[in-house]
């Protein structure tokens, strides 16, 4: 069984917890004026469409909650599915009928798709979402805009984090900040969004030498992995602001009882459900950081929230065209 961490954290000094569910409501609730101004108008509510292939249980959670989510803040949404066994030409289609219409302004196409439709096939249907209704800011013309600093719209996880920083009056200019993950989704734009903002900014991935001493380095440190509890105590500085991107289900019972107390609400809520989400960040970090996202409430909220800003500005942008 892993052993319990005991740790060198400052006893008795626990991190701010960074609420991103109130933050994520705030910047939620400052689309409302946005949304109804469109609809006066445009004469129609901003339009999501949001295209999932297969039915993988995660994919289809995240999709659920999106469309949920711009449902109640007004806009219109559609989903369109197809089967897992269907062809990225099926994708391609169904990409290219909504960059054509006029009704939608947003266009998400839900990660990953089936294995089946071949190795290339995000790459392929990336390439083809119309850069106008980008609201993950994943095309090629979206990610040059972020590396050059030219408005556009930006990938909805590294916004969020951005907007919660900001929201919570910590500073990034001038300071250290360690990414740790690479990924085009999460880890290279929030590089470029800390940079752009004058961090002096360290990404790491699976070959980084040292990772802890690396990550030590850092005023503000992300850990976007998706290795559940990877960062311990002694990846962080004292005082340190730590963002959890990661979101692990996890249901080893082992695992979860080394890394919370016996009186924990987490272990009760895995004894519930016998499963368990957790982050990237391992909780005794808490004892060490200044300042910590928690998982769930931390990070997830804000990316469902920014896709609703990033469609919203979309459909404005269009609007004006
Ligand atoms: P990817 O798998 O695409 O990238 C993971 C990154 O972590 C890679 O760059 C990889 O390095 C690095 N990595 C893996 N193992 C190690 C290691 N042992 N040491 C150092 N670096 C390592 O994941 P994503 O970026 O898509 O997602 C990361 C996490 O964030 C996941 O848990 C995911 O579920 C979560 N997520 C959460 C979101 C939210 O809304 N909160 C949104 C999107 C993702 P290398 O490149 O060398 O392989």
């Amino acid at each position: 069984m892993p052993a319990r961490w005991v740790g060198r954290g400052v006893k008795g000094i626990a991190a701010r917890m960074l609420d991103g569910t109130a933050t994520a409501a705030a910047i939620r609730g400052e689309l409302h004026g946005r949304i109804a101004a469109f609809r006066a108008r445009a004469g129609r509510p901003p339009g999501l469409g949001i295209v999932l292939a297969g039915s993988d249980p995660g994919s289809e959670i995240y999709v659920r909650n999106k469309l949920k989510t711009a449902a109640e803040e007004g806009m219109h949404t559609e989903l369109i599915r197809v089967p897992a066994d269907g062809h990225v030409d099926d994708v391609l289609a169904t990409v290219a009928a909504l960059n054509g219409r006029d009704d939608i302004d947003g266009i998400l196409v839900q990660s990953p798709l089936p294995e089946g439709m071949g190795a290339d096939a995000e790459t392929q249907v990336i390439d083809l979402i119309g850069p106008a209704k980008d609201v993950d800011g994943f095309t090629p013309v979206s990610v040059g805009r972020l590396v050059q600093n030219r408005p556009g719209l930006v990938p909805c996880t590294p916004a969020g984090v951005i907007e919660l920083l900001e929201r919570e009056g910590i500073a990034i200019s001038g300071r250290r900040a360690v990414v740790i993950g690479r990924s085009d989704i999460v880890g290279k734009p929030m590089a470029m969004l800390l940079l752009h903002r004058h961090a002096t900014v360290t990404i790491c991935h699976s070959r980084t030498q040292d990772l802890p001493a690396v990550a030590r380095t850092a005023d503000i440190l992300v850990a976007a992995i998706g290795r559940p509890a990877f960062v311990t105590p002694d990846f962080v500085k004292p005082g340190a602001v730590v963002i959890d991107v990661g979101i692990n289900p996890v249901s080893d019972a082992a695992l979860v009882r080394s890394w919370f107390p016996p009186d924990s609400p987490r272990l009760a809520a895995f004894a519930k459900r016998g499963t368990l989400t957790v982050g990237d960040v391992h909780p005794a970090v808490a004892e060490v950081a200044g300042a910590l996202t928690p998982v769930p409430g931390g990070v997830g909220p804000l990316t469902i929230a920014m896709l609703m800003a990033n469609t919203v500005r979309a459909a404005e942008l269009r609007l004006a065209l």
